[in-house]
């Protein structure tokens, strides 16, 4: 009897242990964290060494992956890996995501409860930066591949993997070289799904629910440089006004002429879809946007967040001018940064924001060549659908919804690439989470995190098919 009764006793409290310890995958994502593989604005701080530890890491953990496919290092830190299907004629599915990471603010290391490139495991949660941006996307996605191979399966349609090294910093040195090697194979890609959209524990759309986004669309990124020239002199003699008074009432004018505010898709779709699982009135106002639609674009004016969802924003980032408290400068820049709805134009930007300064002194010029935004993808069949069942094959309470992300994404280099570009990782993730993602504490849940490797390995699967 007291033999069984301690065997009982251990049986429990090896169920007990294996509810909080951590698998083997989020070991993986734990070492893969240890590597500083940092993104700095000034190429002369990269680390070049870091990145091929972390290969090196990756080909050891995941033998299969790198002795059954095909992997190529492109522009010497990013990899291509392919994984042939058995049928030529399908066309082939992308998953990417990026193994860099971006710095850690100097003085708040302290702020860290765990250091940020110690990788440490705590109870139900992995500590440290790239834990959720984004070796979360690489790991789920190589030991989904490892444990497909493991066993035997073998895709229908070509699966590739794309791990890019310079995302944080624009993605040209990584994803747009693996881009420039897909182009010379000749690939086209029924879809690809990269970084940027996730599972919203919490999200205010849907209370008490947890919400499935799928990053269908992202807002073009555009900065304007915005320059008044004067006379200069001594500060003692001033003119009427001085470049800076030029452009400070330049810039006032920008920020007080906001683009207006509608409903563009997906955020059409989003809150129609929304409407079936939110309590009246929301669902009555949200299955009639034919009727209600200006209403609610000026209703979610009211939250940044929200706002961002219905208009062009105009954020003034930069203002420059001046040396010396007696010296009056002869130019004053200043940057606004826009993020422009689908549909939206540099060109109507420019426009519009000529119309508003009213002043033909001040220059107007992008401050670099913009990058072209994909179309907004099918929110229906296809990618859209493998990622919804995928996602609610295991959190089956779930709602889906298409998603608007207002940052970029690598997907910029794959636009011609794919008929249709996806954002989404299985991963489950908090508002106290979010500051975490290049701030203080970035971390994602243990078991989170293995239900995105299922997630990852479904989408695989389906996406074989
Ligand atoms: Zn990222």
């Amino acid at each position: 009897m007291k033999q069984i009764f301690r065997r009982l006793f251990c049986c429990y409290l090896l169920l007990a242990m294996q509810a909080t310890l951590a698998g083997p995958a989020s070991e993986n994502l734990a070492a893969a964290v240890r590597f500083p593989t940092v993104s700095h604005q000034d190429p002369a701080q990269f680390d070049g060494a870091a990145f091929l530890a972390l290969h090196a890491f990756l080909s050891e953990t995941y033998p299969r992956v790198f002795s059954e496919l095909e992997v190529e290092l492109v522009n010497e830190y990013s990899l291509l890996i392919i994984w042939p299907g058995a049928d030529e004629q399908r066309a082939p599915v992308l998953f990417t995501a990026h193994m860099d990471v971006v710095p850690v603010e100097p003085g708040t290391e302290a702020h860290w409860r765990h250091p940020a490139f110690a990788g440490v495991i705590e109870g139900d949660t992995i500590y440290g930066r790239g834990s959720l941006d984004d070796k979360v996307g690489v790991i789920s996605l190589l030991e989904a591949a490892e444990g497909l191979l493991a066993e035997g399966f073998q895709p229908e349609r070509t699966l590739v993997f794309g791990f890019g090294h310079d995302e944080e910093i624009g993605g040209r040195a990584g994803a747009g070289m693996i881009a420039r090697r897909l182009r010379e194979l000749h690939y086209h890609f029924d879809w690809m799904v990269d970084e940027g959209s996730v599972i919203a524990a919490d999200s205010p759309l849907i209370p008490g629910r947890q919400v499935v986004m799928i990053g269908v669309a992202e807002k073009t990124y555009l900065t304007l440089v915005l320059t008044a020239r004067g006379k200069g002199g001594h500060s003692s003699v001033p003119p009427p006004q001085t470049a800076i008074g030029r452009l400070a009432a330049a810039v006032v004018k920008v920020e007080s002429n906001p683009f207006p505010a509608k409903l563009v898709q997906p955020v059409i779709t989003m809150l129609e879809r929304t409407a079936a699982h939110v309590d009246f009135p929301n669902s009555l106002v949200f299955s009639n946007l034919w009727l209600t639609g200006s209403l609610v674009a000026d209703r979610m004016t009211r939250e940044p967040l929200s706002a961002s969802m219905v208009r062009t924003t105009t954020a003034l980032t930069v203002f420059n001018a001046g040396v010396k408290d007696n010296v009056i400068p002869q130019v004053a820049e200043a940057r606004i940064n826009f993020r422009l709805l689908p549909g939206d134009t540099p060109d109507q930007v420019i426009e519009h924001v000529r119309r508003v300064i009213d002043d033909p002194e001040i220059t107007i010029e992008p401050a670099r060549e913009w990058a072209d935004t994909p179309p907004v993808a099918a929110m229906e069949g296809g990618g859209y659908d493998i990622i919804a069942t995928a996602a609610q094959s295991i959190y089956p309470q779930s709602v889906v919804v298409p998603w608007m992300m207002s940052a970029t994404t690598d997907v910029r280099h794959y636009i011609d690439l794919a008929d249709n570009h996806y954002r989404f990782h299985g991963i489950v993730v908090g508002m106290d989470q979010v500051s975490g993602i290049h701030g203080t504490d970035e971390r994602v849940g243990v078991e989170s995190f293995e239900n995105a490797v299922t997630i990852a390995a479904q989408m695989l699967q389906l996406g074989g098919r």
